[in-house]
């Protein structure tokens, strides 16, 4: 089937501004990246529950209802990482089309990879935001026990321990889990989410 709207989307009768005027927000991509424990998943369902409350449409999508679904046949090679990016991209293209905010929470480690996640996207319809904490205090988090297993060697290939992580150069917004609460990253979300999606004369 051969796209034949300007966004790339397929033939129908309800396009995807139709469906933003009727939400009374725009749809957008915010993509969290960073360290394993910086606090991209926390940040994420945080903002979502805060969308959904004020009657925004969003989704939030992470490793864990991203990686065992959609994406489940795919391990941690770079073959497969770039696979998993470009599945999750098309369908937050698909969410976007139906109008909803997507709020994705991935490591996203490497330069390239963030930079083509930015080239997949319409002008305004992709930011991408940098959790960012130090490695040091990640480890004291060890949300997932994962940072004892990676620095026993029982996991290879560990993003800040084991494998590099490049921090983006030109992220849309920077926040720094280590030093600022939690309540206060997510407040600086909801304003620049604000700014980006609603229309003045729509709130
Ligand atoms: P990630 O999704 O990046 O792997 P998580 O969100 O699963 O990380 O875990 C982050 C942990 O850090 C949580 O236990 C959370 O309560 C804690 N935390 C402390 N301060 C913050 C903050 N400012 N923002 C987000 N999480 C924070």
């Amino acid at each position: 089937m051969t796209p034949n709207n300007s966004n790339g989307t397929f033939r129908g009768e309800v396009f995807r501004k139709h469906r933003e005027t009727r939400n009374g927000h725009r749809a957008v991509t915010l993509w969290f990246c960073g360290l394993s424990g910086a606090g991209k998943s926390t940040i994420a369902h945080a903002v979502g529950k805060r969308l959904f409350d004020s009657g925004i449409h969003a989704y939030t999508f992470d490793g864990d209802n991203v990686r065992h679904g959609l994406c489940g046949d795919l391990a941690f090679s770079p073959k497969d990482r770039a696979e998993n990016i470009r599945r999750i991209s098309e369908m937050t293209k698909l969410f976007m089309d139906a109008g909803t905010i997507c709020l994705c929470a991935f490591i996203t480690p490497e330069h390239d990879v963030q930079q083509r996640l930015r080239a997949m996207h319409e002008d305004g319809d992709f930011y991408l935001i940098h959790v960012d904490c130090p490695v040091e205090e990640c480890e004291k988090r060890d949300v997932k026990g994962y940072y004892k297993l990676a620095r026993q060697g029982k996991i290879k290939n560990y993003t800040g321990i084991s494998a590099p992580y490049d921090p983006p150069e030109n992220p849309d917004l920077h926040l720094e889990t280590a030093t600022r609460s939690l309540e206060d990253c997510v407040t600086e979300v909801l304003d620049f989410i604000k700014r980006k999606t609603l229309n003045s004369s729509m709130k």
